[in-house]
């Protein structure tokens, strides 16, 4: 059995649009492989994730995403079990918090102390929620980033992704943050546990040398960059992360 995992932003989507035949591609993919989509984005729950790619012509289940968020809630569940934590983030990373059974910690009394600050990509990020997070910090809270992302692609450009957010809140304490997301270890895990394949039948598909091709090299899977992101031709030249292929589009994908 051969398994595909794929990227989202920069993959299958770009901002709000489906890149041009991506759908068939995934589709064509699922008639003779297991697909699981892999995204370092934590603004979105799995559930809301798989509606989205449905929405798009694409066969998907809740169990067949892992995001970065939910990532995090297992990792810290598995680790540490039932926590309570403030979080800076969407309605996706709050979703899978309390989707593991932790406690959310709103922030609002300041005599409380979460176990841990988790910090995903927040698009309605404050000064106030900095505080908050450093206040936790300073008083013994751990400090947990879904991913360190710089940039998020959009239809026509980049956002501010949320390792942007997760400096400033670095910078504030002066700890490192644990990193869930892909290229790390509990982002990995969580596909490796879910597929139960070797890595050398999997082959993992995304838009980013630091994150998804040295994410999926590290593991000894099949790597395929594709050029609808945030990496170039010449940016694929002047790294030494090298994918096994690059190919233009996932439109382009054929099994491998
Ligand atoms: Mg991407």
């Amino acid at each position: 059995m051969m398994a595909y995992i794929l990227d989202l932003d920069g993959v299958i989507f770009r901002g709000s649009e489906v890149i041009a035949g991506a759908p068939d591609a995934v589709n064509r993919l699922l008639d003779s492989a297991r697909v699981l989509f892999l995204t370092n984005n934590s603004t979105q729950s799995r559930d809301a994730v798989s509606a989205r790619l449905n929405a798009s012509g694409i066969r998907c289940r809740e169990s067949d995403v892992i995001t970065a968020g939910y990532a995090a809630a297992v990792h810290i569940r598995k680790r540490y079990g039932a926590q309570k934590i403030y979080p800076i983030g969407e309605a996706g990373l709050i979703h899978e918090l309390k989707a593991e059974g932790h406690e959310i910690d709103e922030g609002g009394d300041e005599d409380a102390v979460a176990d841990f600050v988790v910090v995903g990509l927040d698009r309605d990020f404050t000064y106030e929620k900095l505080r908050i997070g450093l206040r936790n910090i300073l008083a013994g809270a751990g400090l947990i980033a879904t991913n360190t992302d710089p940039l998020l692609p959009v239809e026509h450009g980049f956002l501010p992704g949320a390792g942007a957010i997760v400096r400033a809140l670095e910078t504030a304490s002066g700890r490192s943050a644990f990193v869930i997301g892909k290229p790390n270890p509990p982002m990995m895990d969580a596909v490796i546990d879910h597929l139960g394949l070797p890595a050398h039948e999997c082959t993992l598909v995304g838009d980013r040398l630091d994150t998804d091709i040295l994410a999926g090299s590290r593991y000894g899977m099949k790597t395929v960059l594709v050029l609808t992101g945030v990496d170039t031709a010449e940016s694929v030249r002047q790294s030494r992360i090298k994918p096994d292929a690059v190919i233009g589009s996932i439109a382009e994908m054929r099994e491998i």
